[in-house]
């Protein structure tokens, strides 16, 4: 608990947009801004709801990408005839899985049904 200088009454933490505590008095229109440490005591917790994604159909992960075998393909962008791929079933059973590219020259990706 922290009381203000000025008229001695408890001072009340108030959290900004950006984040910062500012220590608030509730008496007069004195105001603190709290040091991050103490701020941390202070702390106003947020809920963050994690929405689920879509899962992603490009692999981001470089060493997994290299790898993966290749075959021979022509990549309808730079023309080159290497890519690596790999199946990825999709959700619908029905569909089967879908087969991606992608050039190991320009790394364009692509998928084929
Ligand atoms: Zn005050
Ligand atoms: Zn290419």
């Amino acid at each position: 608990m922290k009381f203000c200088p000025q008229c001695k009454s408890i001072m009340l933490p108030i959290k900004n947009e950006n984040g910062n505590v500012t220590l608030k008095c509730r008496n007069c229109s004195y105001s603190r801004d709290l040091e991050k440490d103490s701020a941390e005591k202070y702390k106003i917790t947020k809920e963050i709801k994690h929405t689920p994604r879509d899962k992603t159909t490009i692999i981001e992960d470089e060493d997994s990408v290299q790898t993966m075998p290749t075959t021979k393909v022509t990549c309808p962008k730079c023309g080159h005839n290497k890519a690596v791929y790999w199946q990825l079933q999709t959700r619908r059973a029905d569909e089967g899985s879908t087969i991606f590219y992608r050039c190991v020259k320009c790394r364009h990706t692509w998928r084929s049904y």
